[in-house]
């Protein structure tokens, strides 16, 4: 059962910041597709702690019973208009609302031309149910190391707007998770836009997701990579992003750098991939082992690398 909440639907992003202020001490959270959210809900009920577990009190053994109290209001944002949506911002910057589902990224053809990986990514999160629900942003603002658009949103160089009654500020993609499930979003703040920069010309990127099913599944590995040639087809920069080998999606700097000045060749993108691996800190679970992660790491990165690379229209 869902615990008991009431709902506020503001029509503007002034009313919805000033409801997120004002219902603070109550308990309130944002809703976006809620399918997350509504998920998440059900959870405050089982304790954090189970009886005699690591994390409980060593002298008496019972558990601390931590039990997060559920939000007395939500405020949905369905209904504010410029939440929503895919635009040309500026020249050279395409603008996503946080509102905008992953369908409408998937259908979105500008996505698919500019945003290549964004849009496989996209593909890849779980079903056509949950795609038209689910928003970008809430994908991104839950934070999981492998959401499937926060990889490529943090591989293709996106900021984040973040919106209260105290003023904007914008956070690159890479610096906004801090933990599984955990961002630098203040409780008052919004996420309303996602804001990427236009590819260059000879501008190519890509998204893989590995998981143990083809849908309705989350990654074991994901990787995506942007790759830019120079003029003399030499690669000029290069950014890869790594999912669910980490608490948070992650970048994968030494790897990028070594590519820079190489020729686009597999055996460039071969060892890349090894290089990344030694940037990832992936863990065992029921997913995967540790060195099965650091395998596909490898393998993931050289793929996403070639495939950037085949996007490339010269
Ligand atoms: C069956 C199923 C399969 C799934 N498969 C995948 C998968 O393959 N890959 C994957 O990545 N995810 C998957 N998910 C997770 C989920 O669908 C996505 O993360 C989705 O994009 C979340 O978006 P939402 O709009 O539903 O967010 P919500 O559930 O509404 O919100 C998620 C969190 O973000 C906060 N939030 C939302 N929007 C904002 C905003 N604009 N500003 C501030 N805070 C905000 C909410 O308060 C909440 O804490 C799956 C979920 C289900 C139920």
């Amino acid at each position: 059962m869902l615990p008991q909440f009431d709902i506020i639907q503001p029509r503007s992003l002034d009313e919805a910041c000033e409801a997120l202020t004002k219902y603070q001490s109550a308990g309130v959270v944002v809703l976006a597709g809620g399918t997350d959210l509504l998920v998440d809900m059900r959870k405050p009920l089982i304790p954090e702690h189970l009886p005699r577990c690591k994390g409980c009190d060593p002298r008496t053994g019972t558990a601390p019973r931590k039990v997060n109290k559920p939000p007395s209001y939500l405020i949905a944002l369905s209904r504010i208009p410029e939440m929503s949506g895919i635009a040309v911002s500026e020249p050279g910057e395409i603008s996503i609302g946080a509102m905008t589902t992953i369908t409408d990224l998937c259908q979105s053809r500008i996505i698919r031309e500019k945003l290549t990986a964004l849009a496989q990514g996209a593909d890849n999160l779980g079903s056509p149910l949950v795609r038209n629900r689910g928003t970008i942003g809430g994908n991104i603002c839950n934070a999981r190391p492998a959401a499937d658009t926060f990889i490529p949103a943090v591989a293709l160089g996106a900021k984040l707007e973040l919106r209260s009654q105290r003023g904007l500020r914008l956070i690159p993609a890479q610096d906004f998770a801090v933990g599984p499930g955990k961002t630098v979003r203040e409780e008052d703040e919004i996420l309303t836009k996602i804001i990427f920069p236009v590819s260059a010309d000879r501008t190519g990127s890509s998204c893989i997701k590995l998981a143990n099913r083809k849908a309705l599944e989350i990654a074991v590995v994901s990787a995506a990579s942007l790759l830019t040639l120079d003029i003399k087809g030499k690669i000029s920069s290069a950014r890869i992003a790594l999912g669910a080998v980490a608490p948070t999606p992650i970048l994968t700097p030494k790897a990028a750098a070594f590519l820079s000045g190489k020729d686009p060749s597999d055996a460039n993108f071969l060892k890349a991939g090894e290089i990344a691996v030694s940037e990832c800190h992936p863990i065992s679970d029921h997913r995967g082992s540790l060195d099965y992660r650091r395998e596909m790491v490898s393998v993931l990165v050289s793929r996403s690398l070639a495939a950037a690379f085949a996007s490339i229209i010269v």
